[in-house]
């Protein structure tokens, strides 16, 4: 299977790196110099759960691929998307299936653009990855990958991609409602991520603080209101601060991403979770004034730091 990776920094690489290891026939595709210059030179240096590996890879930009893929998975931050399926517009076919896992709302409107429905499969994971130099990443976790394809028609196409994932390690799993996955997820990337990017502080020093319940509540109330409006999917409140609270105890030494992406003065994904929730609830004449400052808080914070 001929599988490009659209976006091949530290997710993508990971995925790419398990997936040519399982057989299939696998080009990383990016536009960062100095990583495509490395592991081309040198291959893939990648620690998965702690075991080293170096993997020689194929590795360009995007405009320097010309084969219509079978698959690809887009790994772009959230606001590369867009200019990413326009880069790789080309190597779509009738039959190539596009998977997204990205964080964050409003995706599978933007694939819509360039994809027939039908060719668009939607997921989350709970793998963690990062760079540590140009061509060095790692990988960790045990997943799962939840996805659904988009079109209801379309169930082998996602279940083929599940198989995929399994056999590379990946652990795919098909999801019934993957929908709910996904505005789950960006409750908790708009509550961990924004908060500890906001007060510059591990989640377990923001779930401590004094004023959390009163934060959870207000966030996850606008991020509920909106996903009922917005997609149909019910989102309880009170269980899925529950949710927060538990997870936090597990994870709660780290920074989340949006933390280390301030910290590495690169652009966060705000728009595409509090802000994209803030934007949704006009279309539906509401309010989500809570997500809105928080969203305005991490804009300023970015033009204080010169990164947007
Ligand atoms: P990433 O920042 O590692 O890579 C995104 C793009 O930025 C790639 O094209 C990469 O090459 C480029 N890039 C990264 N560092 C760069 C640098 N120093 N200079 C120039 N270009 C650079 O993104 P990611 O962490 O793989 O995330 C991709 C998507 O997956 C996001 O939506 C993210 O929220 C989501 N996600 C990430 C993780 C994770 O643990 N990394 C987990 C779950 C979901």
């Amino acid at each position: 299977m001929k599988i490009a990776i659209a976006g091949s920094g530290a997710l993508g690489s990971g995925f790419g790196y398990l997936l040519q290891k399982s057989g299939a026939d696998v080009t990383l595709l990016d536009y960062w110099d100095d990583h495509i210059k490395a592991v081309t030179e040198n291959g893939l240096k990648i620690s998965v759960n702690g075991v080293e590996d170096t993997l020689p890879m194929k590795m360009c930009k995007p405009n320097e691929l010309n084969e219509i893929m079978d698959t690809i998975f887009v790994f772009t931050k959230s606001m590369g998307l867009e200019s990413m399926m326009e880069d790789i517009k080309h190597l779509i076919g009738e039959d190539t299936q596009v998977v997204c896992l990205l964080n964050g709302l409003g995706h599978s409107k933007t694939l819509e653009k360039y994809l027939d429905k039908k060719n668009i499969i939607m997921g989350t994971t709970v793998w963690t990855a990062g760079i540590d130099a140009p061509g060095v990443t790692h990988l960790d976790g045990q997943g799962p990958v939840e996805l659904q394809n988009s079109d209801p028609s379309e169930k082998e196409a996602a279940l083929e991609i599940v198989e995929i994932l399994q056999e590379s390690g990946l652990n795919g799993v098909y999801s019934d409602n993957v929908n709910f996955t996904t505005w789950r997820k960006a409750c908790v990337n708009g509550t961990m991520n924004a908060l500890c990017a906001m007060l510059d502080a591990t989640i377990a020093e923001v779930f401590a603080s004094s004023t959390i319940d009163s934060m959870l509540s207000s966030i996850v109330t606008e991020f509920s209101q909106v996903a009922e409006l917005e997609d149909n999917i019910q989102i309880d409140v009170d269980e899925t601060i529950d949710y927060l609270k538990a997870l936090a105890e597990k994870v709660g030494s780290h920074y989340p991403s949006m933390h280390q992406d301030l910290a590495n003065n690169r652009p966060t994904e705000i728009d595409f979770l509090n802000g994209a929730v803030a934007e949704m609830s006009k279309n539906h004449g509401i309010e989500a004034p809570y997500c809105q400052a928080i969203t305005d808080l991490i804009h300023a914070k970015e033009d204080v730091l010169g990164i947007r």
